[in-house]
């Protein structure tokens, strides 16, 4: 056994179980001495960066026939010596390669330990390191796309740059600090607060993109309301293509909120089918109708269904008060029931998408729609964050920044000021990682599966 192999790690970096090959990851700068043990033919130090066929040989038997590559720092993920073993992707030869490695002093990766060496190694910041997490989990192509976005530089580039300006004011503060008794003013507060506000502003677009960034990872919310027996049920069925929610003619059946996550489009729904709204009738209506409302308020959109077979003034008075009650969200208008209507009037128009959910009649144009209204949000914003963390980091700088200005503006001593703005410095520097404790590391990375 080697001596220095304490560092060297080992992982099964494809998903668990039999397939056509498998890969088994090695990382360390003593991986290459540690692996020529058991390959039949030596990979020469002096060739990095090349893929090899190659024999595990365990005990003078052969295990299987592999192809490896060798990459020599600091040209690799991780930074460091790495070796990629392709084998044949039966259970036992992957097991048996990985005892083996063991066997010769390697340890065990923990999850993304592979990622964390490339973070310490620079090779990778903190937000471009958990975009690789992101983009392992995106399953869809919008939630695949901010991942790509932030792999490739994100919200670092344009916080990098605004820390930057910052650390240049602070210098200047610091430097009156040493000069206090001369009572000298080197930074220009005017042109900090205006600095302080251009941050402000940049942070806060971040901060109001995490809605629709978080709601495209875990699934755009939208809730289907109405009065009881429009057909709620039935449209989610209709989503859903399958019998779900149960629907019944006796009004006030859908009592609780049902829940379900489909992909419309490339893009992750979750719909939420809500009690009926009226007068309640009962104490547990009324908790239903309690939950409908609160859940119409955290939605992204709102779908909003009527009966057409009611009376046109009553729906004309019914559409009139949902849009003023709910003037700040979207909401989709849709006419049920367009199969019973005798009038004929039964066309879409700009502000009422007309259906017959029980014969899944025009149910696509809800569809597109709902795709319009995600795509003009996705266009809304140039950057978009997704991570509750970064969310978190912008969240406190946003309020530190209210703080200094607010410091600056009273006129407050030099160091004063300056403890806010090293506050602003630490939660954005956060973000990247230039400012991080080992919790934040290993929270982190514990959420990547182990081998990446
Ligand atoms: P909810 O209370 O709003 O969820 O309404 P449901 O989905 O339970 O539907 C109430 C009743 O209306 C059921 O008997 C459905 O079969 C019926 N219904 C729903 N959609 C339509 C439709 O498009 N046309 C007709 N004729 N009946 C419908």
């Amino acid at each position: 056994m080697f001596q220095n192999n304490k560092n060297t790690i080992c992982a099964i970096s494809t998903p668990t179980g039999k397939g056509a090959i498998s890969i088994i990851r090695v990382t360390g700068n003593y991986c290459l001495k540690i692996c020529n043990k058991i390959f039949k033919k030596k990979i020469p130090e002096n060739e990095p960066n090349t893929i090899h066929k190659n024999k595990i040989v365990h005990n003078k038997q052969i295990i299987d026939e592999v192809m490896v590559s060798f990459f020599k720092n600091p040209k690799s993920y991780t930074g460091e010596d790495m070796i990629e073993i392709y084998c044949h992707g039966s259970l036992f030869i992957q097991n048996k390669i990985m005892q083996i490695l063991i066997g010769h002093g390697i340890k065990t990766a923990k999850p993304g330990e592979f990622t964390m060496r490339a973070f310490l190694n620079n090779k990778l910041n903190l937000t471009e390191s958990e975009a690789v997490c992101d983009l392992i989990n995106s399953e869809n192509e919008a939630a695949h796309n901010i991942a790509i976005r932030q792999l490739r530089g994100g919200i670092s580039n344009e916080i990098k740059k605004l820390r930057q300006e910052l650390i240049d004011f602070v210098s200047l503060i610091e430097l009156e600090i040493d000069f206090s008794e001369e009572d000298v003013e080197f930074a220009d507060r005017k042109k900090l607060i205006i600095l302080l506000e251009n941050i402000e502003l940049k942070i806060n677009k971040l901060i109001k993109s995490f809605k629709y960034g978080n709601a495209i990872k875990e699934g755009i919310p939208i809730v289907i309301a109405g009065k009881p027996n429009v057909g709620k049920s039935t449209l989610l069925n209709c989503f859903l293509n399958e019998e779900k929610a149960i629907t019944s003619s006796i009004a006030g059946t859908t009592r609780d909120i049902i829940e379900d996550k489909i992909n419309i489009n490339g893009y992750n729904i979750r719909f939420f089918d809500t009690a009926g709204i009226r007068k309640a009738k009962g104490k547990i209506e009324k908790i239903g109708i309690t939950k409908s409302l609160e859940k119409i308020e955290q939605a992204e959109l709102v779908i909003y269904m009527i009966d057409v077979t009611s009376k046109k003034s009553m729906i004309e008075e019914e559409v009139k008060n949902i849009k003023r009650k709910y003037k700040d969200k979207k909401i989709i208008i849709v006419g049920n029931k367009i199969d019973l209507n005798q009038n004929n009037n039964s066309k879409s128009n700009n502000n009422i998408i007309s259906i017959s959910a029980k014969n899944k009649n025009n149910i696509e144009e809800i569809i597109n729609k709902i795709t319009d209204y995600i795509k003009s949000k996705n266009t809304e914003h140039n950057v978009i964050i997704s991570n509750t963390r970064h969310f978190e980091c912008l969240s406190l700088a946003s309020n530190n920044i209210t703080s200094a200005k607010q410091g600056i503006e009273n006129n407050l001593s030099q160091d004063l000021i300056s403890i806010d703005i090293r506050s602003i410095l630490s939660n954005l520097g956060e973000i990247a990682g230039e400012v991080s404790n080992e919790d934040i590391l290993s929270n982190i990375f514990s959420n990547f599966c182990i081998g990446k």
